[in-house]
C-alpha cells in the first residue's frame, strides 16, 4: 500500500475513534486524526525509500537504520525453523500489534514525563508526516485547529500537556491501520509476533487472495483512495448532520 493510501486510511480511523476517546469536538477530532495519519505511516520506517524515513534527513535515515538492525536481531534471535529464509528487516518488528501497542504506551509515557513540550514533539513529527502524505493543506488546516483549541479551552495551550494518553492511542492506532493496509496489499503481516502460528513466529497474515490488491494499483487507485476520502470529508464531526437536511430539502423536490 502506497503512504498516500496509509495517511488517508489512518486519517478515517482517526476520525471514527476520536469520540470515543472523548474528542468528539471538531478542533480535536482534526488534531486526533492528523496524528493517527501521520503515524501510520511509522511502521515503514523500516524501509530507507519509505516518506517516514526520509522526513527529516540523515536524523530518520539514521533511525530507519536502527529499526532495520533491530528488527534483524529480534528475526534471527525468535525465527522458528518454519520461517522464512528472510533479513528480518522490512515488514518484520514494526508491522506487529506488539510494535504498535509498545509505540502506544512509550509516546504516552514519554509525553506523560516530558510534559507539554514532549506532546509538542509528538504531534509535529506526527502533522509533519500526515502533510507529507495528504497535502500541504493538512498543516493549515491542523495548526487552526490547534490554535482553536488554545483560544476556546480554558487552560488554553498548556492543557495540550494533559493529552498524553490520548496521544499514545492515536499513534498505536496508526501503526495498526498500517499493517491492516499492508496485509490487504500482497505481502500480509506478521500481526502476532511473537505467537507461533503453524511453526511460524513471524507468521504472515493475510486476508484470502479474492480480498487481497496490489500495492499502487488500479483498486488502490481507482476505490480506496477515492472512498477513503469522501470517508475522510464524510466522518468530520457535524458533516453528516449537516447533509441530512439538506439532502432531504434536494429530495423534496422530485
Ligand atoms: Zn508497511
Amino acid at each position: 500500500m502506497m503512504g498516500r493510501t496509509h495517511a488517508l486510511t489512518g486519517w478515517c480511523a482517526g476520525l471514527g475513534v476520536a469520540p470515543l476517546v472523548g474528542s468528539g469536538a471538531l478542533h480535536e477530532a482534526v488534531v486526533f486524526a492528523a496524528t493517527t495519519a501521520g503515524f501510520a505511516l511509522l511502521p515503514d520506517l523500516d524501509h530507507p525509500g519509505a516518506r517516514a524515513s526520509r522526513l527529516l534527513g540523515p536524523a530518520t535515515a539514521a533511525l530507519s537504520w536502527l529499526l532495520r538492525r533491530a528488527s534483524a536481531g529480534m528475526y534471527a534471535v525468535t525465527r522458528l525453523a518454519g520461517d522464512d529464509d528472510s533479513t528480518g528487516t522490512h515488514r518484520h518488528l514494526t508491522h506487529t500489534l506488539a510494535f504498535a501497542g509498545a509505540a502506544g504506551v512509550a509516546t504516552a509515557a514519554g509525553t506523560q514525563t516530558g510534559g507539554m513540550y514532549a506532546v509538542a514533539a509528538v504531534a509535529i513529527v506526527g502533522l509533519l508526516l500526515a502533510e507529507n502524505a495528504l497535502g500541504d493543506w493538512l498543516l493549515p488546516v491542523s495548526l487552526g485547529a490547534i490554535a482553536w483549541w488554545a483560544v476556546t479551552s480554558p487552560g488554553g495551550l498548556a492543557e495540550l500537556a494533559q493529552l498524553s494518553g490520548w496521544l499514545g492511542i492515536a499513534v498505536a492506532l496508526g501503526c495498526v491501520v498500517h499493517c491492516l493496509g499492508d496485509a490487504l496489499t500482497e505481502s500480509g503481516c506478521p500481526f502476532l509476533w511473537p505467537i507461533p502460528i503453524r511453526g511460524q513466529t513471524w507468521y504472515e497474515l493475510r486476508p484470502p487472495a479474492w480480498l487481497r490488491f496490489r500495492t499502487g494499483k488500479t483498486v488502490e487507485n481507482a476505490l480506496i483512495a477515492p472512498a477513503a476520502t469522501i470517508a475522510g470529508v464524510l466522518l468530520l464531526p457535524g458533516v453528516i448532520d449537516q447533509l441530512a437536511p439538506a439532502t432531504e430539502a434536494v429530495l423534496s423536490h422530485f
